[in-house]
């Protein structure tokens, strides 16, 4: 509950109150040695959240967009080329592609995951692109450019079903970038592997962003990518520092989009509450899902597959009169979010590439119903019980009204 009675969506003061006395010696000891920009701070959580997605290197940079972009083009993609990736997302994924002079196309999401539907995305290869003989690549027929990459996304604390996608992806030779910018610490089961995987260990490259209310967040913004392969982790820390290779010999033209000392100290510190921190989402996610059992009929929660092991970044419910349901819970105190409103091949940004409504309906569905309900460690049980009672009570007065 907050100081009105009501509950937050998000809460984001708590946390840091609680760990304040640690937060500012983080500052003090920047202010000591003035080290603002690189330097140990940023190399001990370098290694820290490598070690913490299972990956052998990380690289921070400035924020979740920017590890998107350098990663695509560590990866290797050119302007001219295609991306794939999926439409219910958030607008960083296509702009990055953009960004490198890419073209993106999409593929639509499973209807019970909102993820990429690896079904989609072997009949887009199949029967949307042809193929160049000799490159051994896809071409897509709509952008005319080829297919090099592809952008699953870990949407909502839940991973993309990985391995018919990297299958495809190696018979495709096609790069795998995962958007993890949702996903710190999801992990796949790879029936493939026989193993639990982390998100951020499974593609090419991974980008993680540290807005503030993601399940890692900095105080400010930041960013990072992480990757196995230590070739394309070198292209990244060049290119987030205009491309230097040593101070002053730029081997290529690169960008500013470093990570700051201040961000990767604060970062360290609160990495190491990111288990818990993700446990008691789990715990909340386990508690709305009891909570709701009663109501099947009119809500369905977050379908988690046997392959997943969710951080539940945000609890998303797919109901029948979303807006006015929120409105409802609005009016009771209750925040909510929507995650997103307009798909991207819908947005205005995009009017111009000419998708329309129809187009991908999965994510135009998921447009138009899904809710995120109150998903923060420390959520409070008895608060939970006043979301669901409210969301009953707003099925019942729509039965009987
Ligand atoms: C937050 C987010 C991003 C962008 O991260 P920034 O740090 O805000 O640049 C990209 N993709 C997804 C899915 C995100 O949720």
């Amino acid at each position: 509950m907050n100081a009105n009675g009501g509950i937050p969506f998000l809460d984001l003061v708590t946390p840091h109150r609680e760990l304040e006395a640690e937060l500012v010696s983080v500052f003090r000891a920047a202010l000591d040695t003035a080290g603002f920009v690189g330097g140990p701070m940023v190399e001990g959580f370098e290694r820290e959240f490598a070690a913490f997605c299972d990956a052998a290197h990380c690289v921070g940079v400035a924020s979740g967009t920017d590890a998107l972009r350098f990663a695509l083009i560590a990866a290797g993609v050119k302007p001219g080329d295609t991306v794939v990736t999926v439409p219910n997302t958030f607008i960083a994924t296509t702009e990055a592609i953009s960004q490198v002079g890419a073209r993106f196309d999409f593929v639509d999401v499973d209807e019970h995951t909102y993820t990429m539907d690896p079904e989609k995305l072997r009949f887009y290869l199949e029967a949307e692109c042809t193929r160049d003989v000799g490159m051994n690549r896809p071409r897509s027929r709509r952008t005319g450019g080829p297919v090099t990459a592809v952008v699953p996304v870990h949407l909502y604390g839940q991973t993309a079903d990985m391995d018919p996608i990297l299958d495809l992806a190696s018979r495709y030779n096609l790069s795998v970038i995962e958007d993890a910018c949702q996903a710190h610490g999801a992990e796949y089961f790879s029936m493939k592997e026989h193993r639990w995987r982390k998100a951020g260990s499974m593609g090419q490259a991974a980008a993680f962003s540290f807005y503030p209310g993601k399940n890692l967040g900095a105080c400010g913004e930041a960013g990072a990518v992480t990757t196995n392969d230590e070739a394309l982790a070198r292209e990244v820390r060049m290119l987030r520092d205009h491309g230097q290779s040593r101070k002053y010999h730029h081997a290529v033209e690169g960008y500013n989009g470093r990570l700051d000392a201040i961000q990767a100290g604060i970062l360290r510190v609160k990495l190491q509450h990111l288990t818990h921190w993700n446990e008691q989402r789990s715990w909340s996610a386990k508690r709305y899902d009891e909570l709701f059992a009663p109501m099947a009929g009119s809500v369905t929660i977050p379908y988690r597959p046997a392959w997943s092991k969710p951080v539940y970044h945000l609890y998303v419910i797919h109901t029948a009169n979303r807006d006015e349901l929120q409105k409802y819970l609005t009016e009771a105190g209750i925040g909510t979010g929507i995650h997103y409103p307009i798909p991207v091949h819908l947005q205005a940004a995009y009017a111009e590439l000419g998708w329309k409504r129809g187009d991908f309906p999965v994510s135009e569905d998921a447009a138009d119903q899904l809710l995120s309900l109150p998903m923060f460690p420390g959520l409070r049980a008895e608060d939970q019980r006043r979301v669901v009672e409210a969301v009953a009570e707003f099925a019942s007065v729509r039965s009987t009204g």
